[in-house]
């Protein structure tokens, strides 16, 4: 999806304008990778333009660099205080909030310990990452040729830069083959997750989701959902899921920022289940929007932009 312009980024603590917004060709990241980012969603809700659970996604962005023993020069709350002011300035409504640490221009190698920690934050507007009628209709993805990383080689708790390799081969494998999505296995053969999503399935009446230990990012919506689906008194099981499940499941959804809570109706070519959205599907997707778009809001997980 296109990238929407607005006014300014802001850029190590202060607000430039989006064509300043560069970084010099030798910088760190664009060799080796370095870099940690977050995804969130500012929605216009029935109450005003609110970020879903940004405590949760800047802690996270604290994490993924803490892997890295990256330390970055700012607070959480200074980040948090940060994206609200970003949004404000650009006077946005509904957005998709990007913040990104990286490792700057320094020394030229693999070591980034003498590169300095940068931060950015971009705002735009964003719409259905998959199309709205991705969330209506479900969208069709193929299991991926591709296996999620192996237990201690890259770190999947970590929303790194360099991780989103393996998900372009994934993306672009599914993509180029006439699907939507890919879903990516682990090394041990279980179901994992796709390429920006954490996976969910029902199988009769039961939801089905992998572990944290399943080389996937904890997903924040992922946790969102599993707490829905707990408040509305479904059983839900977070366990190792053998690849065949997704063939015989009665249903099947993609979690995250991007993908909000998407129907998968196919997989490699085989209808899960009747082939259309299914009714437990509909119905967290449903509550889902209820707190993003309606403001019922039991948890607190909306943080209001524009309050004063
Ligand atoms: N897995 C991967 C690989 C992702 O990039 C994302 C998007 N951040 C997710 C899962 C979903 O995470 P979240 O719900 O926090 O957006």
């Amino acid at each position: 999806m296109p990238v929407k312009k607005v006014a300014t980024i802001w850029m190590n603590g202060r607000l430039v304008k989006w064509d300043d917004a560069r970084l010099h060709v030798l910088s760190h990241v664009v060799h080796y990778g370095s870099s940690w980012f977050e995804g969130i969603r500012c929605y216009e809700t029935a109450k005003g333009s609110a970020l879903f659970r940004l405590d949760k996604h800047v802690h996270r962005l604290f994490d993924s660099a803490k892997i890295y023993r990256t330390a970055i020069p700012y607070t959480e709350q200074q980040i948090m205080d940060a994206i609200v002011e970003t949004i404000r300035a650009n006077r946005l409504r509904a957005c998709y909030v990007r913040p990104v640490v990286y490792r700057g221009y320094g020394d030229v190698g693999v070591n980034p310990l003498n590169c300095p920690v940068e931060v950015a934050i971009a705002v735009w507007e964003w719409g259905a990452y998959l199309g709205p009628e991705a969330l209506r209709e479900g969208i069709d993805v193929m299991v991926s040729t591709w296996n999620r990383p192996a237990p201690n080689t890259f770190p999947a708790m970590a929303k790194a830069g360099g991780n989103y390799l393996l998900s372009q081969l994934m993306k672009v494998e599914a993509v180029q083959a006439g699907f939507s999505e890919a879903l990516a296995l682990d090394v041990h053969g279980y179901l994992s997750e796709g390429t920006g999503e954490n996976l969910f399935l029902v199988k009769e009446g039961e939801i089905y989701t992998p572990p944290i230990s399943g080389s996937l990012l904890p997903g924040i919506t992922r946790r969102s959902v599993l707490q829905i689906a707990e408040d509305a008194g479904y059983r839900v099981k977070e366990t190792p899921i053998p690849r065949e499940m997704a063939y015989i499941a009665d249903e099947l959804f993609f979690t995250g920022t991007a993908a909000e809570v998407t129907p998968v109706r196919s997989v490699d070519g085989i209808p899960v289940g009747s082939g259309k959205p299914g009714p437990v599907t509909l119905d967290l997707q449903k509550r889902f929007f209820d707190i993003v778009k309606d403001a019922k809001d039991p948890h607190q997980w909306l943080s209001f932009v524009y309050s004063d």
